[in-house]
């Protein structure tokens, strides 16, 4: 079967500064990535260049079987246009550790809004869909709260809904919990928890690693823009095999 992400020697470099340094790795469909790695690894512009939001300087990056931002002719690789690009975009998810939600819309309206702007949805659908989501994270009772009315889990799963609102193929979170007080970290990983379970392909960043021992398919452990290793969370987080990742662990632990 045709992975849904496959990273292939994946390079990323901000002028002089190289990012990411040749990342290979593999997320089937319906599997769980957790990425795991020291601030300034490179994981969230792993996940940006996932989600086309910085272009790949070398290697090859696929989402579902076709090349991110780029169509190959020969050996050749060519920029796809804007356009194709937001067409590519549509199918991915993306939920951030802001929630950058529109603060003068209700939960309703920011999930409402790209259903509509974007695919063209009616409002009467979009809105039927929108309210269907926020149940299912939870929400029923704030459809028409404003963001500033929420708690940050809250405003979370509004941004989760969001996202689900487009009908992803893939969902990537960058430290969807780390902005939250500890107490409201649950009912996010929970609705995380549930999506996994319904079959989503995620990949997550995060330091939860009682999260990524429990859902995950597979963990990567990332350090100074490579996969230093990975594979099955027990193995990844409970017998690592580098000194880099024991080194990790053992900080955050
Ligand atoms: P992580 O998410 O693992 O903390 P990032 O992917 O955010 O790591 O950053 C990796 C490195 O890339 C850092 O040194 C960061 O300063 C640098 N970086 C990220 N984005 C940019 C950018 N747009 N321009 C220049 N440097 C960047
Ligand atoms: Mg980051």
């Amino acid at each position: 079967m045709t992975p849904m992400i496959k990273a292939d020697q994946v390079c990323k470099n901000f002028g002089s500064l190289q990012v990411l340094k040749g990342i290979d790795l593999e997320v089937g469909s319906g599997e769980v990535l957790c990425l795991v790695g020291p601030s300034g690894s490179g994981k969230s512009t792993f996940l940006r260049c996932i989600n086309h939001l910085e272009k790949v300087n070398a290697g090859r990056l696929y989402v579902d079987g076709e090349l991110v931002g780029y169509r190959q002719k020969g050996d050749k690789l060519y920029e796809i246009s804007p356009k194709q690009a937001a067409r590519q975009r549509r199918d991915i998810g993306m939920v951030f550790q802001h929630f950058n939600l529109f603060p003068h819309r209700t939960a309703l309206e920011n999930v409402i809004e790209a259903p509509i702007l974007v695919k063209g949805e009616s409002r009467a659908e979009a809105t039927k869909r929108g309210r269907t989501l926020l149940e299912k994270v939870g929400l029923s009772a704030k459809v028409d709260a404003y963001p500033a009315q929420l708690s940050g889990g809250q405003q979370q799963r509004v941004a989760i809904a969001r996202a689900l609102a487009m009908e992803p193929k893939l969902m990537l979170f960058d430290e969807p919990t780390s902005a939250l007080d500890p107490e409201l970290v649950g009912e996010v990983l929970s609705v995380m928890r549930d999506l996994a379970e319904a079959g989503m392909t995620m990949v997550v960043v995060t330091h939860e690693m009682g999260f990524a021992r429990e859902v995950a398919d597979a963990v990567a452990f990332m350090d100074n823009g490579v996969v230093v290793e990975a594979g099955q969370p027990d193995q990844v987080l409970g017998a690592p095999t580098h000194q880099r990742t024991r080194d990790f662990l053992s900080k955050i632990l």
